[in-house]
């Protein structure tokens, strides 16, 4: 018997894994381990999770797989499967993340030469380990690493235009699999029924979105993907988290567009930016958890739970900070010029550290990645690679005033600032009481003083983070 062990690989195109599966089995059996612990500060990626294992399950039983879903340790689950079912052979991809790096090598050892292993590709490019400056050091600066990433990435492989396949589904009602996903992986309580308004998970629309995308967005992707109120960037994040697309799909496809121009560039670097934060999750392991700069760990950070509670929930008074944390927690997903503001105001107007704003993200993001949600933590902070100088403050009224200049996104996020003129949408405290009383409006009843004053904030994280810089 053959074992099609799921990770993050739920597609049927440019999979290792499957594809070696197809050809060698007979009986076919698939499996996903369910693991908990895993999943447990991910809220929200447990429904894209269970909607993509849905679909997945009906792509392979049309390709002649049963699949298992199980609960557990990877390591304990995989040994008592193996043993079980006699499996001979053993067929997965390989996920570049420390913890999973380990995982692979205790399976090896344990199974040793009673199980063949075949390891596929990754959802990344290339192997991370495989780029490396010249004097066999990994980079820390994004230019030279993804010039020297995409040289090598063309140089070893044949980039054709992908031919997508015909996905076939078996509409299978699987009752099993849907007590698993409603008893075992989703929340009691229903919170995460909304963002069935704005995604649909799985492989056909990851390509669809693709495609859309590549098609017709693409050409102007330079300007408008700092629009937060436009679909300006691809949204496909969420599906490559959770590798329904591959780097490497997205990558044969700018590749075959002939008449490309520097919107193409733009867009294929921020697939560069992924593999970079890869590369250096891959490399500096810790910064999982810890400053990848060391001077940050003397960082004295300000413990106001009150102050981080309204963060959360939107409540900071300023417009575009509070809509993007509005965004996240009503779609799963935050644009990525309000990431950087959302976050540096944490970080820099309220001091609070990093971690706290990672782990909230981790939570609630469809797209999460321990790679890039915490390399754009650190670099936002100032203490990872290639990251934002300590006097780079975000701020929030001027970044509201540039790229949400008539307030729409804020308007959409926030609908109790809907009356406020243009000019002031992105500091409301400023409106005067005749017009406020002449449009109905009431700062502390219909919105929320600013948490922190601009100015006086600004000038302490500077004063703050300097002295870190001079120790
Ligand atoms: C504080 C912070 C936390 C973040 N956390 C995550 C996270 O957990 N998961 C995640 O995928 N991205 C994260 N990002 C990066 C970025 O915000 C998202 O990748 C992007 O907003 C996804 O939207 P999109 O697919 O429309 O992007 P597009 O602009 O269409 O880009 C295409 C793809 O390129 C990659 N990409 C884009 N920007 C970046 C970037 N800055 N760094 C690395 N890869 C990038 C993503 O895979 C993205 O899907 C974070 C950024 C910040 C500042």
């Amino acid at each position: 018997m053959n074992l099609y062990w799921i990770r993050s690989d739920f597609r049927v195109n440019n999979n290792d894994a499957l594809e070696q599966a197809l050809k060698n089995s007979e009986k076919k059996l698939a499996l996903y381990i369910y693991n908990s612990e895993k999943f447990q500060k991910r809220s929200a990626q447990k429904w894209w999770l269970s909607q993509t294992i849905i679909k997945y399950e009906r792509v392979l039983s049309a390709l002649g797989f049963t699949l298992h879903l199980l609960k557990g340790n990877e390591y304990e689950v995989l040994k008592k499967f193996v043993k079980d079912y006699n499996i001979r052979q053993l067929y997965y991809n390989k996920i570049f993340e420390p913890k999973e790096l380990e995982l692979d090598k205790k399976i090896s050892k344990y199974f040793n030469l009673n199980l063949k292993i075949f390891a596929g590709k990754s959802n990344l490019l290339q192997n991370p380990f495989d780029v490396k400056k010249n004097d066999g050091t990994p980079f820390q600066v994004f230019t030279p690493f993804w010039k020297n990433a995409e040289i090598s990435y063309l140089n070893n492989n044949n980039i054709e235009k992908p031919k997508f396949k015909n996905i076939k589904n078996i509409n299978t009602k699987n009752k099993k699999i849907s007590d698993f996903i409603e008893n075992t992986i989703l929340p009691k309580k229903k919170w995460h029924k909304k963002f069935e308004n704005t995604w649909n998970p799985g492989e056909n629309q990851a390509i669809e979105v693709l495609k859309k995308f590549m098609d017709q967005n693409i050409s102007n992707y330079s300007k408008n993907r700092d629009i937060p109120s436009i679909f300006g960037t691809s949204k496909l994040s969420p599906h490559i988290a959770f590798g329904e697309i591959t780097s490497e799909t997205i990558y044969s496809y700018f590749n075959n567009i002939k008449k490309k121009n520097i919107n193409h560039r733009k867009f294929i670097n921020e697939i560069g930016w992924r593999e970079f934060s890869y590369h250096l999750l891959n490399h500096f392991p810790q910064i999982e958890k810890r400053n990848l700069r060391t001077q940050f760990d003397k960082f004295i950070w300000s413990n106001d739970k009150v102050k981080l509670e309204k963060w959360k929930k939107g409540e900071t008074g300023y417009p575009i900070v509070d809509a993007g944390m509005r965004e996240l927690y009503e779609t799963g997903w935050m644009h990525n010029r309000v990431r950087m503001i959302t976050s540096s105001f944490l970080v820099k107007h309220l001091r609070i550290n990093w971690k706290e704003g990672e782990s909230f993200f981790r939570d609630s993001l469809l797209d999460f990645n321990i790679g890039n949600n915490v390399c754009g933590w650190q670099w936002v902070s100032g203490c990872g690679a290639d990251a934002a100088p300590y006097f780079r403050i975000f701020n929030p009224i001027l970044q509201g005033e540039k790229f949400d200049k008539d307030g729409l996104y804020v308007k959409k996020w926030i609908p109790s600032l809907q009356s406020i003129p243009n000019k002031l949408i992105h500091k409301p405290w400023e409106i005067d009481n005749v017009t406020a009383k002449k449009i109905g409006f009431d700062l502390e009843k219909d919105y929320y003083k600013p948490i922190v004053d601009h100015k006086i904030a600004r000038n302490e994280a500077l004063a703050a983070f300097k002295k870190l810089r001079s120790k």
